[in-house]
């Protein structure tokens, strides 16, 4: 594949991504997923690619060595490399992201890890084509047993690719797998739980909640299977009220905190943007209130239309937490840089009459790395602000 003039310079720089606008010309017939090389066009190599003929982004490096051969061997080494990262956290937790895309050097390659079970995303034509060698590699990996994919997400459908869950390799995976991060348990269904089945990348922020809930009357909004509830529980909060509009997820959210001698609380079932409406209506108070909502930002173009709701939600919130009382906020969309959240949840305190000041930031953990060279691998942003 040869680029159009002046458009090397991302992979000069050794972003992995090459757009389909970028492209000058593609020799031969490459299948999908097929290796190919990339080279700028007056004829210098640039990298071996994953070719994604469907996709916008037409072409992600697996390598920028050009003496490095991708093959078996090479998913084998980078997996290996990616999983010998993450030791340091088995001290905390049997549960960790082994491998981060971009992150990683494995671009559309996800893998995590619970237990002795891996699950395994793959999300590009290039990951696809080394299905086989990717489950051999992480079946590989010290204490791993199985293997279990869940292809499923919607980016497939740009890479035309079928959606696909089940074992790639090793035994079934139980129905549900009991984890453990800081002490605290939790049941992760790997078939059907959201991504592959629990939300590793808020570690860091539940420890930060553990810390900071104790005495306080905290409200946990889109709470999932209740991993905030549980530490705020542990952390000697006054009481724990949980919402999501997911009747299963609280259910589960329900069982994690018996699992951790926590009692349920009240588990409410409601959309979060009139629960909170409603709370505030009825003049309640809390000391602490986590934010944490789905990706709001799905596209660059409906930026403004998720402000607005980020923007809703950190109101009220403001205005139902008692004086001296705790926000912790999220945004999980990368679309949406720290930045620009900051200045909509200052803008949300100012309309709510709250004088309110930032005492913690809190990201996505050491196993969802950022690299430097690729940004947009930066998404999970949170501020803990205490409001007066
Ligand atoms: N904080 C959770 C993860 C949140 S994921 C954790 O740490 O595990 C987002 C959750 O928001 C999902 O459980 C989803 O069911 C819920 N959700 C999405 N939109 C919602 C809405 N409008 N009202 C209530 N819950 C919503």
């Amino acid at each position: 594949m040869t680029l159009r003039p002046g458009r090397e310079r991302s992979l000069v720089r050794r972003h992995p991504w090459v757009f389909s606008g970028a492209v000058q010309r593609v020799t031969g017939r490459p299948g999908s997923g097929a290796t190919i090389r990339i080279e700028s066009a007056d004829g210098h190599f640039l990298g071996w690619g994953g070719y994604s003929p469907e996709s916008q982004i037409v072409a992600r490096v697996w390598t920028f060595d050009e003496d490095e051969t991708v093959d078996e061997g090479f998913f084998t080494t980078r997996i290996a490399a990616a999983a010998a990262r993450r030791t340091p956290l088995a001290v905390v937790t049997d549960a960790c992201r082994l491998v981060f895309s971009e992150s990683d050097g494995l671009p559309g390659l996800i893998a995590d890890r619970y237990g002795a079970t891996a699950v395994v995303e793959l999300t590009t034509a290039g990951t696809e084509h080394w299905r086989e060698a990717i489950g051999e590699a992480l079946a590989a990996l010290p204490g791993v047993e199985s293997v279990y994919e869940r292809s499923d997400v919607d980016s497939r459908k740009r890479e035309g690719l079928p959606m696909r869950t089940g074992v790639l390799t090793g035994a079934e995976p139980p129905d549900e797998i009991v984890i453990s991060e800081h002490g605290a348990r939790y049941a992760v269904d790997v078939r059907l739980g959201h991504k592959t089945g629990f939300y590793l990348d808020q570690r860091d922020s539940r420890a930060a909640v553990q810390r900071l809930a104790g005495g306080r009357r905290v409200l946990n909004t889109f709470c999932y299977t209740g991993s905030f509830s549980v530490v705020a529980g542990l952390g000697g909060a006054a009481e724990v009220a949980s919402v999501d509009s997911s009747g299963p997820a609280l259910t589960l959210a329900a069982a994690n905190l018996a699992r951790n001698g926590l009692p349920p609380g009240e588990l409410t079932e409601a959309d979060v943007f009139s629960d909170l409406r409603r709370r505030r209506a009825a003049g309640e108070r809390f000391g602490m209130i986590i934010l944490d909502p789905p990706k709001l930002v799905a596209r660059a173009d409906r930026i403004d239309q998720a402000t607005r709701a980020y923007k809703d939600l950190n109101l009220i919130a403001c205005q139902l937490l008692e004086p001296g009382g705790l926000l912790v906020t999220f945004s999980c969309s990368g679309l949406l840089e720290e930045a620009l959240f900051q200045k909509v949840v200052a803008g949300a305190a100012l309309d709510a009459r709250r004088d309110a000041r930032i005492i913690g930031r809190l990201h996505q953990p050491a196993d969802h790395p950022v690299h430097l060279a690729v940004p947009e691998t930066a998404y999970l942003k949170g501020l803990i602000c205490e409001v007066e």
